[in-house]
């Protein structure tokens, strides 16, 4: 299924805005041509599918984005808790906070790895909060 999803020109790789727009369908490569990549830091090397298209390399293992689901589970989670804890998130907010990150498809493993994931997750939620990032990481770490 990730070879069939469409790339915004604000995707980001590892962390790296990718500046040019590539809209396109990801197309893997011959396995043959696949780069030797560690899945962490330290971590055994393995691997990786990449597009022939555009090059982006495809996050695998521990390194994945998280799907749609789980991005739609973290707004809700986060939510419940700043707004438990006083600051309310609304049902508005909520909806534009996800609309947003479908709008930068933050679950392409193409574009992603979980960690650039989870750097935009914060900036967006933080953007539609004012919820400063420190404070939104800090609860994350508590979920
Ligand atoms: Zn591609």
């Amino acid at each position: 299924m990730d070879g069939t999803r469409v790339v915004s020109e604000s995707a980001t790789h590892q962390g790296v805005f990718v500046g040019a727009p590539t809209l396109h369908v990801h197309r893997i490569a011959a396995p043959a041509t696949w780069p030797w990549l560690p899945t962490r830091k330290g971590g055994p090397m393995l691997q990786h599918p990449y597009c022939e298209v555009c090059g982006l390399i495809k996050a695998i293992g521990s390194e994945r984005p998280l799907k749609r689901g789980g991005i739609v589970n973290l707004v809700a989670a986060l939510s419940e808790r700043f707004t438990a804890t006083g600051r309310k998130v609304t049902e508005a907010q909520r909806r534009l906070i996800n609309k947003k990150l479908t709008a930068l498809q933050v679950e392409d493993t193409f574009a992603y790895t979980r960690a650039s994931q989870l750097a935009v997750f914060v900036q967006v939620f933080g953007d539609y909060t004012g919820i400063p990032k420190d404070i939104v990481v800090s609860h994350m770490e508590k979920l």
